[in-house]
């Protein structure tokens, strides 16, 4: 079933679509765990036209917001391993480890999904 509403803001972003219309895909799979089309997106919205690449290394300022991703899921699991084994050093930092790489396709796409719905709603952008 298909309908022309558009979806709620965290709903478009969860499921990786487009800032502008929030229909079309931000990405070209929706798997990330098929590392060599972790980052293929296409160059503009198939349902809107948005451009989702409106300038020359329009991402690296995804990479800052990778960073705040990362901790944002670090943290919890520090705080969860400390609550619960105390500090083990080794252990933590095991853990810690195998948890950013597992979580690390999933931090590398809502980087740049929580980066181009930072920016888009830039009426400059929009125009793109
Ligand atoms: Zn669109």
């Amino acid at each position: 079933m298909t309908t022309n509403k558009k979806s709620s803001l965290a709903s478009a972003m969860w499921k990786m679509k487009c800032p502008n219309c929030r229909k079309g895909d931000l990405f070209e799979t929706k798997n990330p765990w098929i590392l060599s089309k972790l980052d293929s997106m296409p160059p503009r919205c198939p349902v809107c036209n948005q451009s989702y690449f409106p300038e020359v290394g329009f991402y690296y300022g995804a990479m800052y917001i990778s960073y705040m991703v990362s901790i944002a899921v670090e943290v919890p699991i520090f705080l969860l391993m400390l609550l619960f084994f105390g500090f083990q050093m080794v252990p933590m930092v095991i853990t810690l480890c195998v948890s950013l790489i597992f979580f690390f396709p999933y931090i590398y796409r809502y980087s740049r999904v929580l980066w181009i719905y930072v920016t888009i709603p830039f009426e400059s952008y929009k125009k793109l």
